[in-house]
Formats: structure tokens, C-alpha cells, sequence
């Protein structure tokens, strides 16, 4: 349908339609070709060029209307042959309405992965999809099957960790609702999978029904949204047997026990111990329903559609006995997580007209205490030493819906600017900087770098990480005292704006966020009185007892003084911590070949089917995968030393040449095999390939 071109990948670098270059315009009008029509509507209509009347084109629109519009506005369309290529760099040309259109006609297909190049984009079905399961699992273990799949990135990286034994990472990100928990568990399986035997694979994948019960919460955008990050270590052995694993997690949304928006739920293990516990279990743990905890009650939301608590509860049981958590170890965990439900129902009443409170003697403080093992009076002594700030009212005050952008956030935005930046460095920054070291012809692709904004973040002493800290140590200053130091330090940076009333916004590589300041230095300094530990350290049961001594170590870390005085003072904040924590993950992560996958959601009213434009391609321009695929269709994503690519192919050779150096060899071979030139570069150490090129090689090997 459309051959030759004109130089499509140079003329196509622009991906924001108005300016395409006008010869692969003029090309395209000259052979009436299918184009992209933008309509006042901002949507991008299909159509093909019938005729050139004057400064206008008429197009033939898919309902047999004919459109009369300026070149201008129009953008080459794809032949359709490739409509629903597996791989956007097949595109003929890559501007946004042709990418939109492959993806929702593979996702319309139930094609839900398409890759981007090295990334592996996975549009969030919504609903169940025949992909997965032990035959499919086959197909791309004997290789039978290289459609785009999250198994065909776990099958590469598991087999470059055994080629090369360098570890392995998946990436994988995305907005809440994407589906990045599912992705991971579905690579997990595969690699469970391809390394099972022990039996510890099937405990590595009970370990998330676990941190799903503990972890996850409804929310208005996910009825099953992590509340924390997490990284999972493998372990496999030379052989490539899974032999162990590790699991750590990042910064729990803690206060959603407490308080969170109306429609949306606490953690899902209270809801499934509620309805869950068998009756002698509930009696222990005086269990009442959900409905009767006002932690539980508050936001109005007590079940999600189509999921069953009480059945997620013998799962979570299964799951338990599984990783050999012993049925005394269950008890004490079901205890705690009962005494928190009843601490949610002690009541306080204002003594005095300074709003001085009182913890009223009720069924909650009598059955926490029962609960903790200790006595309710020595529970009212650790509530009341904090009733001032009981009294603030920042612990009663509901939050709304448009208020999501807290503390938490903050945190997790920051983690992931983290996150993109070593995607651009894996993806643009590092594979550029080889090109220009072995001094090939290169003409680079730009990328959105954050570093302005992780700088914002990281910057000392005028950074917001340590503005955050210096006012957290200040026991007069409020939440507004730091919007407002903020907004003095921090004005002159073009990635920081400040707002009215306590409120600042972030210039993030995925848009701008708004944060509300409310609570950001009591979340900060997440101090627990010393009241409370002591009050943990003397409880009669063994868990409580266990984090008063977590707590005390933690504090001590940093200081040799004995915990009374610690405690409050010295403990590191938890931004402090978040960023070491993040720090080291970068380390680990910077220590394998990383593998990207992106998730994105089709739509924000979590309903299959639904193609939201405007939300898909905000995803996908801020994540950086067109341009990612930008730099892999013109750029070399295949090399090989002079060296190795002679021992490779130097037999392939018919007649002897005069020199046998490395680079001799290899460049006779390119030439005897016809490989054009613009399919590959020599560098001063290295060949670059365009993408199928080695193929071709291998091919001419087979061959001889
Ligand atoms: P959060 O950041 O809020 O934790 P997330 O990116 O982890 O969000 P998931 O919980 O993985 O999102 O996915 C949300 C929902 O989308 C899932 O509960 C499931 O219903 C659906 N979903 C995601 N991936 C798939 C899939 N591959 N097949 C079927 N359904 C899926
Ligand atoms: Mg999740």
C-alpha cells in the first residue's frame, strides 16, 4: 500500500501532529493516502485523501462523509497492513493518534500487551482474558509463542540471569488501577513456574495473598489498591531452581486505619476477619461486625462488589499455614488487629473549656485491654498523657476526596521520579552515551529529564525533603508555618509552586500535583509517645511486648540515650528513612539488567471495554515510551564488539582477505552478506544493529 516513503523516521520525530514534516505530508497527499484528521473536538477522525482542491484537502471519512481541511491539520496514517502491530516500532509513522489507534484495536481484540521497543506496555483488561494459565505458560517456555506477554519479559530476564548470571529486575509502574499488582503476580507465576520443584514456589505466590489482606484497601480508583511499595527478591539457583526469597516493603499508608475518604475502606484483613473468624475465634477476640468498629464504619463503605470477605479470610488462613506462620503465631496477629478495631471505639469526652479530653470507661477500652494483655487503667494512662493531642482536632477531621494528594503521596511521587529517572538513564541517557563514545553518527532523541525535579526533592539544605525535616524538629511549627517556608525557600524553582491556604504544587515528569500540607509533620515525625511504648513493653502478650522493643531499637539506632529520652526526639523522621530505603533500592536495582513493564488503565471508571483517550495518552506521553520507541526504531539496539561479531560470523566469509584484525574481518562479512549500511554503524569498538538485523545474520549462518 505504501511504498517508499520518504525518510519516514526522520520526518516523523515530531510526535505533537501540527508540525509533521511536510514532505512525508506532501508524499502522503500526492498518493492519497489514509491520513488522521483532527477535528475541533480534539479527537482524530480516519479518513483518506480523495482530492486537492486549492489550499484544502476533501477527505473521505469512514461514515462516507466527505471533510474539507487544511493540510495542516491532517497527520499521515499508518497502511493497514500494520494496524495492530505487535510492535510499535513496526509503525510507519509514530504520532499520537496512529499509536492510540493500534492500542485500542489490540485492546478492543483482547490483545492487552503491545511492546514499545525493550518496554512492555500492558493495557488493564478489567476483566478476565484466556492469556494465562500452565498451556500458555508452555508456549513461551519451549518458545512456540512470542506474542508480547508479561511471561515472554519474565522468560528473557530469567534467561539472561542464567546466561549471563547477572540479576535480573522487572520494573513495573504505573497510575493506581493499572494493574501492577496483577503483573507482578502473573510474572511471578511464570517464574514459579520455570523454577518450581521445591515446593517454595508455591509459598513465594501465598506470600501476596498475605501482603494483599495487610496492605491493600478499596479506594476510589482500585477496589484492591496497595497502600504500600514492595520489592521482591528471588532467588534461584545455578540451575535455576527458585531457592529462596525475600520481600521487603515500603512506607505503609498507616493512617488509612484511622481515617481516609468517604466510599473507600480500611486495610481488607479487618473487613475479612469481621466476617470471616470462625465463632470460637470470634469470641476470643470479642468480635463484632464490621458495621459496630467505628475505624471500620466511618467512611461509609463497608463491601466491595464481588468480593466475598469471609471467604478471603479461609484464604488468608490457607495462606498463613502455608508459609508456616504457626495457628499461635495467626492468633496474636488476629488479637492485635481485634485491640486496634476495639482502641477505635474508646470514646473521649472535653472535660474543660480548653478542650482537655477524657477517655470514657466503655466495652472498647475494656476489651483493647483485655486484647493487649494489659490492665484498662494502664491504657488510660497512655491515651490521656496525649489527650492535647487527642484534643486537635487534625485527628477528627474527615478527609474529602479531593484531598488524596497528602503526606503519602508526597512520598510515593518522590519514589517514583526515582523510578523514571533510572528509566531514562537505562532506556535514553546510557544506550546515547555508548553511541557518542564509539563515535558513531548520532543525532540524539531528547527525552523529558527530571532531574530539576528530583533536585527539588533532594537538594540541601533548601530541598523539600530537608525543609520538611528542619520545620518536623520545631515543636511549635504547624503545617502551615512549613507550607509557608516552602513557599519563601523554595518560590524561585520552576518545578515548585505555592498555593493558598497550605496547599503546594509539583511539576512531576507525569504533571502537576497539588499537596495539602495537613499532617505532613505529625506524619512526618510518626512519634509515639513514650507513654505508649512503655505501655506496649508492659502488656502481658508477646506481639505488643515485640514492637515496644522494635520501636526502642529503631530509635536507638541513631543515639546511645536510653529510650524515655529518645523516644519523640531523636527517632529519624520518616522521610529520612523513606529516602534511605530508596536509596538503596536504587543501588540494588543498578546492580541488574533491568526489564520495564508499563501498566496503564484503559479508563478511570474501572469498567472493561472503555477506551478513555485523553487518560490513555496522558499515560503514555508521561512515562516516556513513545519516545523510547523513537529511540529504538532509529537507533542500534543490537551490538557486538569487532571481536565478537568476527568470531561469530568471520567463517561466513568466501575468500581470505588481507588483514584478519577484528574489524577487517568483520566489515568484509557485513559486506559479502549485502547488509545495506543504514542497517548498521561501526563504532570504534563496537557494530550497532538496527532491530532484525541479527537476525538476518543468524539466518545467513543457518544457511551455510
Ligand atoms: P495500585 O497502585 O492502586 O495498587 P495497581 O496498579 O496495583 O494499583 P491492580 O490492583 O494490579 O492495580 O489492578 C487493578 C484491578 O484491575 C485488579 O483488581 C483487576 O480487577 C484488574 N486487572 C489488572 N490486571 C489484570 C489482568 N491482567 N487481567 C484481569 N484483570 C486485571
Ligand atoms: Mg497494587
Amino acid at each position: 500500500v505504501c511504498k517508499d516513503p520518504p525518510s519516514v523516521s526522520s520526518a516523523t520525530a515530531k510526535m505533537n501532529g501540527k508540525s509533521a514534516c511536510t514532505d512525508v505530508m506532501d508524499y502522503v497527499l500526492q498518493k492519497k493516502l489514509r491520513v488522521w484528521c483532527s477535528s475541533p473536538n480534539a479527537k482524530w477522525e480516519l479518513g483518506q485523501i480523495k482530492s486537492i482542491s486549492g489550499d484544502d484537502a476533501e477527505i473521505l471519512l469512514a461514515d462516507g462523509k466527505i471533510l474539507t481541511i487544511s493540510p495542516e491539520r491532517l497527520l499521515p496514517a499508518n497502511p493497514d497492513v500494520l494496524d495492530g502491530v505487535d510492535d510499535l516500532i513496526q509503525m510507519s509513522y509514530l504520532n499520537e493518534p496512529s499509536v492510540l489507534h493500534n492500542l485500542q484495536l489490540r485492546y478492543s481484540r483482547d490483545l492487552i500487551y503491545t511492546k514499545a521497543g525493550p518496554v512492555l506496555i500492558a493495557v488493564n483488561p478489567l476483566k478476565e482474558i484466556p492469556l494465562y494459565g500452565k498451556a500458555s505458560m508452555l508456549q513461551y517456555k519451549q518458545k512456540t509463542k512470542d506474542d508480547p506477554h508479561v511471561y515472554a519479559v519474565a522468560d528473557l530476564a530469567f534467561n539472561e540471569m542464567l546466561q549471563d548470571g547477572i540479576n535480573q529486575s522487572i520494573i513495573i509502574s504505573g497510575e493506581s488501577g493499572a494493574g501492577k499488582t496483577e503483573t507482578a503476580k502473573i510474572a511471578m507465576q511464570y517464574l514459579a513456574a520455570l523454577g518450581g520443584a521445591s515446593g517454595m514456589e508455591s509459598e513465594v505466590l501465598q506470600t501476596n495473598v498475605i501482603l494483599e489482606a495487610l496492605g491493600n484497601a478499596k479506594t476510589s480508583r482500585n477496589h484492591n489498591s496497595s497502600r504500600f511499595g514492595k520489592l521482591i527478591e528471588i532467588h534461584f539457583s545455578e540451575t535455576g531452581k527458585m531457592c529462596g526469597a525475600k520481600i521487603q516493603t515500603f512506607l505503609l499508608e498507616k493512617s488509612r486505619v484511622v481515617q481516609r475518604a468517604q466510599g473507600e475502606r480500611s486495610y481488607h484483613i479487618f473487613y475479612q476477619l469481621c466476617s470471616g473468624a470462625p465463632p470460637l475465634l470470634k469470641k476470643k477476640l470479642s468480635l463484632k461486625s464490621a458495621n459496630d468498629y467505628t475505624y471500620l464504619k466511618q467512611s461509609n463503605c463497608l463491601r466491595i462488589d464481588g468480593v466475598d470477605d469471609s471467604k478471603m479470610f479461609t484464604v488468608l488462613v490457607d495462606a498463613l499455614d502455608t508459609i508456616q506462620i504457626s495457628k499461635e503465631d495467626q492468633m496474636k496477629l488476629f488479637s492485635m488487629l481485634a485491640a486496634v478495631l476495639w482502641m477505635g471505639n474508646i470514646s473521649f469526652s472535653v472535660v474543660d473549656t480548653e478542650n482537655h479530653v477524657e477517655v470514657v470507661s466503655n466495652e472498647g477500652l475494656a476489651t483493647a485491654a483485655k486484647l493487649l494483655g494489659c490492665t484498662s487503667n494502664q491504657l488510660v494512662t497512655a491515651m490521656s498523657t496525649r489527650k492535647i493531642r487527642a484534643g486537635n482536632d487534625s485527628i477528627v477531621k474527615k478527609l474529602t476526596l479531593t484531598q488524596k494528594n497528602g503526606f503519602e503521596q508526597f512520598c510515593i511521587n518522590y519514589a517514583n521520579e526515582r523510578l523514571q529517572q533510572h528509566f531514562n538513564r537505562h532506556l535514553f541517557k546510557l544506550q546515547q552515551e555508548e553511541y557518542l563514545e564509539d563515535g558513531i553518527d548520532w543525532a540524539p532523541v531528547k527525552f523529558v529529564d527530571n532531574t530539576d525535579c528530583l533536585s527539588l526533592f533532594e537538594k540541601k539544605p533548601l530541598g523539600l525533603l530537608s525543609l520538611l525535616d528542619e520545620e518536623s524538629t520545631f515543636p511549635k511549627a504547624t503545617d502551615l508555618s512549613f507550607a509557608n517556608k516552602l513557599k519563601q525557600q523554595l518560590s524561585a524553582n520552576s518545578c515548585f509552586k505555592g498555593e493558598q491556604e497550605g496547599a503546594f504544587k509539583i511539576c512531576h515528569y507525569a504533571g502537576e500535583v497539588t499537596y495539602d500540607t495537613s499532617g505532613f509533620l505529625e506524619k512526618n515525625r510518626d512519634s509515639l509517645h513514650s507513654e505508649s511504648i512503655q505501655l506496649l513493653s508492659s502488656c502481658k502478650c508477646e506481639l505488643p511486648k515485640h514492637f515496644a522493643s522494635v520501636m526502642v531499637a529503631d530509635s536507638q539506632n541513631k543515639s546511645s540515650q536510653s529510650w524515655h529520652s529518645v523516644v519523640d526526639t531523636q527517632k529519624q523522621s520518616v522521610v529520612t528513612k523513606f529516602k534511605v530505603q530508596l536509596f538503596k533500592l536504587m543501588q540494588q536495582l543498578e546492580s541488574t539488567t533491568p526489564h520495564f513493564i508499563r501498566c496503564i488503565q484503559p479508563n478511570g471508571k474501572q469498567r472493561p471495554r472503555l477506551f478513555e483517550h485523553d487518560l490513555f495518552l496522558h499515560q503514555l506521553k508521561c512515562c516516556g515510551v513513545l519516545e523510547v520507541v523513537r529511540i529504538s526504531r532509529t537507533g542500534y539496539p543490537t551490538r557486538m564488539t569487532h571481536q565478537q561479531f568476527a568470531e561469530r560470523y568471520g567463517f561466513l566469509l568466501l575468500r581470505s582477505i588481507a588483514s584478519q584484525d577484528p574489524l577487517s574481518v568483520s566489515i568484509a562479512v557485513l559486506q559479502q552478506l549485502n547488509i545495506p549500511p543504514e542497517m548498521y554503524q561501526v563504532g570504534y569498538t563496537k557494530l550497532f544493529f538496527r532491530t532484525g538485523q541479527v537476525a538476518a545474520l543468524e539466518n545467513a549462518k543457518r544457511k551455510m
